[in-house]
């Protein structure tokens, strides 16, 4: 069989698995580059974003609990370290539905931002 298209590999569209980690990526990456000190539109647009994200998330199981996640944990918005560790605690609360290990928040801008200090 040909396992190409053109130039490009015939690649599945993703499953639970790899929709998860590249989301999971995108988002931490986006509480990285969030400015420190947000301006209030700055933090209205970020509660919509996740809003809007959790809408549309293309997995509806997945989607129905982060939304239900949401109400119940508002987002914290107010300044870059409160975002990284509220999205620490929302993956961290898909962790421990999936019986995966508890991440430690208090290393998530090593994670997703600087690179690990040098122990
Ligand atoms: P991932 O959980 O994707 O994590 C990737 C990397 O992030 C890890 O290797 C680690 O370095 C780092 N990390 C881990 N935990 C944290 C944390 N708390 N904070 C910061 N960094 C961390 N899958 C389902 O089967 N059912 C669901 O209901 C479901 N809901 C989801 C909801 C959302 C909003 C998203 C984005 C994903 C959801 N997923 C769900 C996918 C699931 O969370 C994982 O992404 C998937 O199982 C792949 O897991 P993984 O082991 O590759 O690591």
């Amino acid at each position: 069989v040909n396992t190409k298209i053109g130039s490009y590999a015939k690649e599945d569209p993703p499953d639970v698995t790899v929709l998860g980690r590249s989301s999971w990526t995108l988002l931490h990456s986006i509480a990285a580059t969030y400015p420190e000190e947000p301006t209030n539109k700055q933090q209205k647009d970020m509660k919509q974003f996740i809003n809007l994200f959790a809408g549309f998330y293309p997995c509806w199981f997945c989607a129905d609990d982060f939304q239900k996640y949401i109400t119940t944990n508002e987002p914290k918005v107010e300044t870059q370290d409160s975002l990284g560790r509220w999205l620490c605690d929302a993956h961290n609360d898909v962790n421990k539905k999936l019986g995966k290990p508890k991440f430690n928040c208090d290393l998530w801008k090593q994670r997703w931002k600087d690179g690990w200090d040098e122990q």
